[in-house]
C-alpha cells in the first residue's frame, strides 16, 4: 500500500523546504497543498470572484484546473495551464489567500482534489490541515514551528532572491501572523495539531538536521 507523510504547521516555518527534501530522498512525489489555495485566490482576484456569493465561488471552482508538474522536486503548479508558481508567491495573493482558503466550499473542493492524490501514490504533503482533514489516517505526521522573527526573515531573503524589493520585512512579518491568526481561528479546518503528529520546532536546527530528525520516523 502507498504511504502518505503529512506536513502541518505555521506559515513559512519551512515545510515545503522539508517536505522537498523528504519526498527527493524517498523517492515520493511532493504536493505542496498551500500552492493549491493560494492558485484558487489568483483566480479569485484576476477574476473579481465575490467570495461573499456562494453561488459564485461554487461557479468559480467548476472553471479552475489546478495541475502540478514536478520538476527536479521542485512543485510547479498550472492555473488552467498557466504556469503561475512565481505569482502565487507575490504578495498580492499572500493578503488574500487566508480569507479564500476560509471558505467552506472551497476547502471541500481543494480536500477531495488533495486526497484523490494519496490513493495510488506516495506523497508528501504539507499544510495546515492535512494530518487533521485531509489524511486523518497517515501513519507519519509532523507538526513544524519556529520563531516568529525567524521565520519572516526566511521568507523576506526568499522573497528578495526573487527580485522582489517592493516588500519590506515589516510588511512580511505582519503578513505571516495575520495569516497565522487566521488560519488558526477560522471555522472550516482550522489550524491545530493532529495528536499523534511528531512536533519539529526548527528555530536553530539546519535543513540537514530536520531532514535527519524526519527520517528517523519514517519506518525502514
Ligand atoms: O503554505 P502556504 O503558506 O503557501 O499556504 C498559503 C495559505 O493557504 C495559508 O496561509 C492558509 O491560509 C492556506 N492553506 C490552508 N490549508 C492548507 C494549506 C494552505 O488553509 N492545507
Amino acid at each position: 500500500k502507498n504511504l502518505v507523510i503529512a506536513i502541518d504547521g505555521y506559515s513559512s516555518c519551512g515545510k515545503s523546504t522539508l517536505a522537498k527534501a523528504l519526498a527527493k530522498k524517498l523517492g515520493f512525489i511532493y504536493v505542496d497543498s498551500g500552492a493549491m489555495y493560494r492558485a484558487v485566490t489568483l483566480y479569485f482576484l484576476r477574476n473579481n470572484v465575490d467570495i461573499s456569493n456562494d453561488d459564485a465561488v461554487a461557479d468559480a471552482l467548476q472553471h479552475i484546473e489546478l495541475n502540478f508538474h514536478s520538476r527536479d522536486y521542485e512543485s510547479h503548479i498550472t492555473l488552467n495551464g498557466e504556469e503561475v508558481s512565481d505569482e502565487i508567491r507575490l504578495m498580492p495573493v499572500s493578503e488574500n489567500v487566508s480569507e479564500v482558503s476560509a471558505h467552506k466550499i472551497v476547502r471541500h473542493e481543494m480536500v477531495k482534489q488533495q486526497q484523490r492524490m494519496g490513493k495510488s501514490k506516495n506523497i508528501v504533503m504539507d499544510g495546515r490541515d492535512i494530518g487533521t482533514t485531509v489524511f486523518p489516517d497517515a501513519p507519519l505526521k509532523f507538526f513544524m514551528t519556529a520563531d516568529p522573527k525567524i521565520r519572516a526573515e526566511r521568507r523576506f531573503k526568499e522573497l528578495e532572491s526573487k527580485g522582489n524589493n517592493e516588500t519590506t520585512l515589516e510588511d512580511v512579518f505582519e503578513n505571516l501572523a495575520h495569516r497565522d491568526y487566521a488560519d488558526t481561528t477560522r471555522k472550516e479546518s482550522p489550524l491545530v495539531r493532529a495528536e499523534d503528529a511528531v512536533i519539529l520546532d526548527n528555530t536553530d536546527l539546519t535543513q540537514d538536521e530536520q531532514l535527519a530528525f524526519a527520517l528517523e520516523r519514517v519506518e525502514p
